[in-house]
């Protein structure tokens, strides 16, 4: 295998002396580990380019006996050194990098899933402060990029507009109006306003996603659903400061 890909930087250690790997989300193929052998010394090959969040040009070939892939060359793209200098900002896309690790991605999502991690770099790198709830909006899309969009437009039962808020049913994982909600079933409330950004989450790119200005009481709900939504279609839970495959 030999491919030029533009990559991200997700996180690299170094292993024996001067040689670093370097776990990265590249454009085509979905996350790889790959051996940049005198990474840490050699400056022509990969001059300041492999800092966590970097945004680079990679080649990368297999090894004769292919078992494993060499980083051969790289070149610097766009650096988002404002989130590596900024601890909140570090802090968020961690969890972010995180999730992705533990949901891994599917060769065929390969390309969306890399376009919005990108634009949410660049969002967070560029933005004066960041929600601390960004995450969730990124796990809410990833979900939605898996195909586990939500339905916040109309009632899964009866098919009538949510314009008067919904209720997420936990169990079923989706949105009915008050009328359908069945007694005796755990549900979560949702606003209208509620609603509307999750749509949004949805449809736009992360670079839209400083736009909004709810209220706590409406980011509690979101924050409730999304996570409720997750554990449900992707087996997904946050624990113990780490996502736990919940089946
Ligand atoms: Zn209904």
């Amino acid at each position: 295998m030999d491919l030029t890909e533009n990559s991200i930087v997700l996180r690299t250690g170094k292993f024996r002396e001067s040689d670093v790997w370097v776990k990265m989300l590249t454009a085509n193929h979905g996350m790889l580990t790959v051996f940049a052998f005198g990474g840490s010394r050699s400056r022509k090959r990969f001059t300041g380019c492999l800092d966590s969040y970097n945004y680079i040009l990679s080649r990368v070939s297999s090894s004769k006996n292919g078992q494993f892939l060499n980083l051969q060359e790289a070149s610097l793209l766009e650096s988002y050194s404002n989130i590596r200098v900024d601890w909140k900002k570090q802090g968020l896309v961690a969890n972010c990098i995180r999730f992705l690790e533990a949901l891994g991605v599917n060769p065929v999502d390969a390309d969306k899933i890399f376009l919005i991690t990108k634009a949410l770099l660049l969002f967070i790198n560029k933005a004066e402060s960041v929600h601390p709830m960004i995450p969730l909006l990124y796990r809410f899309r990833m979900a939605a990029e898996y195909g586990y969009a939500l339905d916040a437009s109309r009632c899964y039962t009866c098919g009538q507009s949510l314009d008067a808020g919904a209720f997420f049913l936990v169990t079923d994982g989706y949105c009915v109006c008050k009328s359908c909600k069945p007694q005796g079933i755990m549900s979560l409330y949702a606003s209208k306003e509620c609603l509307d950004i999750l749509v949004h989450i949805q449809e736009y790119s992360p670079e839209y996603w400083g736009e909004y200005k709810p209220s706590t009481e409406v980011w509690r709900e979101m924050g409730r659903i999304i996570d409720a939504l997750v554990r449900y279609h992707l087996g997904l839970e946050w624990a113990d400061g780490r996502f736990k495959k919940m089946y």
